[in-house]
């Protein structure tokens, strides 16, 4: 990315010019320096100091080149002074841009953060007063050559509804995403005031339409992917602030697909309770033990959707019935029964100060919901267009509508029944919540966290959703609606093709192999992955097999698991990670302190460090598996080599005790999911067979977002060009001597994989269902050499 270094004589008045661009192209990662000022410390002193504008411009370059701005007078001298203070090498990227400041800046910086080059960014500072002067009259020596008026490419004209009109920030986003179109050339002109046709890809000149709200503005576009930037750039013409994804808290991706189809809200019928006295403690508690029954089946079905979820359901369950059973006993019927006794143990979860704890709350009332609903034969809550003949609603439109909800429990996200939805939008939620990886798992595209007011869309109103790009339009107009079609007709048929090759090799256009994995959390999982054409097991968590229960498996049920994943996967290599529990994910009888911080605390390796005896048995059972099949044995949470020879020498004790050798093909690999590792990874090289990045943890711990904090979600992306770096760190260090991997959220997501393997990884693991796709997609990619 170009670099953009600012001097001028005042800190301050540098500081709040590069605060007012980081505002235009907010959530973008920016690389502009300050050098203003005399002194760092004193706030009050005015100058420039050609010393630091040298460092500046060496702390701004990446590479890309450098564009300085300045203020004026001395500033300029000292920037020339700076350039021959500079090595060649380095001055011969840097332009001193005579630019205005504050409209240079934010012109230069919309274009640095789209990937613009130095020259392009320096000319768009340049064009920095071309707003101001269509709107104060035009400055002769910088009028801008209009755009010829002959065209041959589409064309579609939208009307503008963002209040302040087509103001600097929807501005900014519509130039941002116009240049991700290369080779596409998309204008716009407003035609109300009947203005001259502009780039789509200049800031500077967009501002110059005075696109107000209510006017018409006409767009055309031409070349690669024409229909798909018109649709893109007319949507932001149109769509309001409100559902505009800008890095802050708003709707974000929940699980990818595009959906079209009218609005549909989720029915809560609600639970009256029947007034009928008690037949007596034995009929009461056979009715109860029926609707137990009626409801473990049901979860049972619905189980290896997310088994760690609904096991933690049908324990809630046991945990519920001595209760039931007491009031049962005492004379109540047993509907009346089982609801006192969820809402007083909900209750109780609710004043917990543990949130993860506090969250269990909503687990109750959701199974609670369930076994009353069958007590009582009440319908489940129902997908509905909301008709105002109420249960004789028609179904949704054939192909199913957009589910729109506040949020949904986990079995209801599990129950969602594809034919009659095609997306959910959720005015909640997060990415990482339960019913977002149940929607994925149902192969649902979703939006989340797209605020309250959807829920008051009328039913029945068209809605069209990207849930991997985190986007929806209500009503949207005719353009807009045929590029989300283009783009759901366009994953149509990629899923088509990915389907019928999904047992073939991920070989790049330009012949490069990638095995591509299946991230597996039980035997279901390893079947699902051997019938999705999954290379190997990347990872296997295999927490499923500690969590739930009150003492560790012993040798021989981890043995008997390990085998029956192994066995499901019919030869394929499978990579079995340790123990990853913490007080993020509880296990009982590894007791571990309370933390204030989970995810920073005793988890992974840690804790298993602390437990040998624990970890000993875990070992073992890798190793007699590992002479059975091809294993691959994964350390989580590493972040010291000390830590990764101590869990190799506990390896050595485990073969030891199992008194047969080494098994041969046994190879011994880490996690890199602490920036610390990613950064030292040079130093780990020695004693790993293979590297496996963890995108999910080493994005929370490099952005200081944690992964399950709604609020953060569209901070903590996989995709920022910090983790990029950390990723490539890791393929560097490792060079030729060892494999990378990828087995976070971040390998199935189509815009990083190019990227990915650009790196040099070679690997890459995903949720079972994800394999084909992803395969898919890296047969479209060339590796860059
Ligand atoms: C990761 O952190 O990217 C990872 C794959 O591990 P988990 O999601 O199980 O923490
Ligand atoms: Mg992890």
């Amino acid at each position: 990315m170009v670099g953009l270094v600012v001097v001028s004589h005042s800190r301050p008045l540098a500081r709040a010019a590069v605060a007012l661009a980081a505002e235009m192209t907010k959530g973008r990662p920016l690389a502009v320096e300050i050098a203003a000022g005399l002194d760092d410390l004193d706030e009050q002193t005015y100058g420039t100091d050609a010393l630091a504008i040298t460092e500046a411009i060496t702390a701004a370059d990446s590479g890309d080149g450098v564009v300085v701005l300045m203020d004026l007078g001395s500033a300029v001298l000292s920037a020339e002074t700076a350039l021959e203070l500079l090595d060649d090498e380095v001055r011969e990227k840097v332009v001193l841009c005579p630019a205005p400041l504050v409209e240079g800046l934010i012109a230069a910086t919309v274009a640095a953060a789209s990937g613009a080059g130095r020259d392009e960014v320096a000319a768009e500072a340049m064009a920095g007063l071309a707003g101001k002067e269509s709107q104060l009259g035009p400055a002769p020596s910088s009028a801008s050559p209009s755009l010829p008026q002959e065209h041959d490419g589409l064309s579609a004209t939208v009307t503008v509804s963002h209040p302040h009109g087509l103001h600097a920030r929807p501005a900014a986003r519509l130039v941002a995403e116009a240049r991700s179109f290369d080779g596409a050339l998309v204008q716009l002109r407003n035609a109300t005031t009947g203005s001259g046709w502009v780039p789509a890809t200049s800031l500077s000149r967009v501002a110059t339409l005075g696109a107000l709200q209510g006017h018409d503005v006409e767009i055309r576009a031409s070349g690669v992917r024409a229909r798909e930037a018109l649709g893109r750039v007319a949507a932001l013409v149109v769509a309001d602030e409100a559902s505009l994804s800008t890095g802050a808290v708003g709707p974000t991706a929940a699980s990818p697909g595009v959906a079209v189809g009218p609005a549909v809200h989720l029915r809560e019928t609600p639970i009256n309770l029947p007034d009928h006295p008690s037949l007596g403690p034995e009929p009461e508690r056979q009715r109860l033990t029926q609707a137990l029954d009626e409801t473990r089946r049901a979860i049972a079905q619905i189980r290896s959707a997310e088994p760690g979820i609904f096991d933690a359901h049908l324990l809630l369950l046991d945990d519920l019935v001595p209760a039931a059973d007491s009031l049962i006993a005492q004379g109540l019927p047993a509907p009346r029964a089982w609801q006192t006794a969820t809402t007083d143990l909900a209750a109780d979860f609710d004043s917990l100060t543990d949130p993860y704890q506090r969250a269990r709350a909503a687990d109750v009332r959701a199974v609670g919901d369930q076994v009353l609903r069958a007590l009582i034969g009440a319908p489940a809550p129902a997908v509905t267009t909301d008709a105002p003949t109420g249960d004789d609603a028609p179904p949704a439109a054939a192909g199913g509508g957009v589910l729109i909800a506040a949020d949904l429990t986990p079995a209801r996200a599990a129950l969602l029944d594809p034919s009659r939805v095609a997306g959910v939008l959720l005015a909640a939620g997060s990415p990482t919540s339960h019913a977002a990886i149940l929607i994925r798992t149902r192969g649902l595209p979703a939006v989340v966290g797209a605020g309250p007011d959807v829920l008051d869309i009328p039913a029945g109103t068209e809605i069209a959703l990207d849930g991997t790009a985190g986007e929806f339009a209500v009503a949207p107009p005719p353009p807009v609606l045929a590029s989300f079609r283009e783009r759901a007709s366009h994953e149509a048929a990629l899923r088509t093709a990915a389907r019928s090759h999904a047992s073939e090799p991920a070989v790049t256009v330009d012949g490069v192999t990638v095995a591509v994995g299946a991230n597996i959390g039980d035997v279901g999982d390893a079947r699902a992955a051997a019938a999705n054409g999954a290379d190997l097991a990347g990872l296997v968590r295999t927490e499923f097999l500690f969590q739930d229960r009150a003492t560790a498996p012993g040798v021989d049920e981890q043995v008997a698991v390990y085998r029956r994943i192994a066995e499901a996967l019919g030869g394929r290599r499978v990579t079995l990670r340790t123990l990853d529990a913490g007080s993020d994910k509880p296990v009982p009888y590894l007791p571990a302190p309370a933390e204030a911080n989970p995810f920073l605390g005793v988890r992974g390796l840690r804790l298993s460090l602390l437990h040998p005896d624990v970890f000993a048995d875990q070992l073992l059972a890798v190793v007699r598996v590992a002479r059975e099949a091809p294993v691959s044995l994964m350390f989580p949470m590493v972040t010291t080599v000390d830590e990764l020879r101590r869990a190799r020498l506990l390896l050595d004790e485990a073969v030891a005790r199992d008194g047969a050798g080494r098994p041969p093909d046994l190879r011994v690999g880490m996690m890199v999911e602490v920036p610390a590792a990613a950064l030292r990874a040079a130093d780990f090289v020695p004693y790993a067979d293979f590297l496996s990045v963890g995108t999910n943890d080493l994005t929370q711990y490099t952005l200081a977002a944690e992964r399950g904090n709604a609020a953060l979600a569209s901070l903590a992306s996989g995709l920022d060009p910090a983790v990029e770096r950390l990723v490539g760190e890791v393929c560097r260090a490792a060079g030729d001597r060892v494999p990378v991997a990828v087995c976070g959220e971040l390998a199935a997501d189509e815009r990083a994989v190019p990227r990915l393997l650009a790196a040099g990884v070679r690997q890459l693991s995903v949720a079972p269902a994800l394999v084909p796709l992803v395969k898919q997609t890296v047969r479209c990619v060339e590796v860059p050499r």
